[in-house]
């Protein structure tokens, strides 16, 4: 098995689960109670909150636990429209963002809120001078995705960011695939909530967090009422367990960030040129340079998309996001970036992580040659 999708999600980094150990043997204790085991736990999930606050330049207070950035992306988008009372007001973001994003926009849009949805470059770029052009009067919040899931395209949010801000425009960036892969620093960056998920960095799946920004203080009104926890933000026994391996994850992945990423480019690059070297009609989805090290995404000309991915064996790739890839329709992300459904289709996104060796990365590459040499030359025999 060759596991090329870590963009998907993430083995547990052995740290991560080391600090998990203790809270699923025999520790016990909830955060919220006041008593030498509920203190226990408390110090377990601010000390991870720290480390999670650590990865992003932000302050430990600023970070508010979901289950995952899917919720993390709904309280943001629905918390802060509700809060402002601006169901009817305006909203900028784009047509590559996660479902979780694009549904939750949605279902502001089914009550009221005008949407702008931003149409990237051929290369899956949104511009900063496109968004300030989107912008109206009454523009309540702009959401963008740091990096996308798909293309492994940067958006330019750090430059965006104090545009924003000069104008009074809340600003959502989901970081989900830039965090642990590009420096973070939201000490600089003035953006106000920005959202995590601890599965795609080397942590637990189900946890995860959205960073809110103390000042200026952007409000948010829950999504999720209860027992008022995280400054009422998000009601939920908070999993500690869950809370202390996430933090550890963000701890490694900061450690390694620099490092890893050159490794990976490097292993990135490697494999697009070894396919580029022998098969033709392969078609770069993404941007060339502004790109996250470990995503590389292509459509091959000439072969049908189903049966390329099932003659891939044991190599472990996506076509589409993992999440969207259950409707097996092209991807809405590709498509926008302009291409038609075949190519959509026939795609595939690499993206390799901690565990890929070089070894793997020629054996995929292997793989991909011979499978589509295969569905090319039987295309050519029943078309001659
Ligand atoms: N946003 C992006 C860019 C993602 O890649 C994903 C995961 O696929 C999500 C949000 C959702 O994250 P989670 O799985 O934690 O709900």
């Amino acid at each position: 098995m060759i596991y090329l999708d870590h963009a998907a999600t993430t083995p547990l980094d052995p740290a991560a689960l080391q600090a998990m150990l203790p809270w699923l043997q025999g520790e016990v204790g909830n955060p919220a109670s006041d008593h030498a085991w509920g203190h226990a736990a408390r110090a377990a999930v601010e000390r991870a909150r720290g480390q999670v606050a650590a990865l992003l330049g932000a302050q430990p207070e600023e970070i508010v636990w979901t289950s995952g950035a899917t919720e993390s992306n709904n309280l943001a988008i629905k918390g802060a429209l509700e809060f402002r009372g601006l169901r009817g007001a305006h909203l900028v973001t784009a047509r590559t963002e996660h479902k979780s994003v694009v549904d939750s926009v949605r279902q502001m849009e089914s009550q009221g809120l005008r949407v702008s949805w931003l149409k990237p470059d051929a290369q899956g770029l949104i511009m900063v001078e496109q968004v300030l052009a989107a912008l109206a009067p009454d523009t309540a919040l702009v959401s963008l995705m740091w990096v996308n899931n798909e293309t492994g395209t940067i958006n330019p949010v750090e430059a965006l960011a104090p545009r924003l801000r000069e104008r009074g425009i809340l600003f959502h960036v989901d970081a989900v695939q830039a965090a642990g892969k590009l420096p973070i620093d939201l000490s600089r960056a003035p953006i106000d909530l920005l959202s995590l998920s601890a599965h795609k960095l080397y942590g637990p799946q189900g946890i995860g967090a959205l960073f809110v920004r103390k000042r200026p203080r952007a409000r948010l009104s829950p999504q999720l009422h209860g027992g008022g926890h995280e400054q009422g933000m998000r009601s939920g026994t908070l999993p500690t367990h869950q809370i202390a391996g996430f933090g550890e994850a963000c701890r490694v992945a900061g450690e390694r960030l620099a490092e890893e990423g050159a490794r990976l480019a490097a292993l990135r690059d490697h494999l697009q040129q070894r396919l580029q070297q022998v098969l033709p009609g392969l078609h770069l989805n993404g941007h060339p340079q502004d790109r996250v090290p470990g995503i590389l995404n292509l459509s091959f000309e000439g072969v049908e998309g189903e049966s390329l991915r099932a003659s891939l064996g044991d190599l472990a790739v996506s076509s589409g996001s993992a999440c969207s890839s259950a409707t097996r329709e092209p991807s809405y992300v590709l498509r926008a970036l302009g291409r038609d459904d075949e190519l959509a289709g026939a795609s595939l996104r690499f993206s390799l992580g901690r565990g890929t060796t070089a070894a793997e990365v020629d054996r995929a590459a292997a793989r991909v040659i011979e499978a589509v040499g295969a569905l090319r030359g039987i295309a050519g025999a029943g078309s001659a």
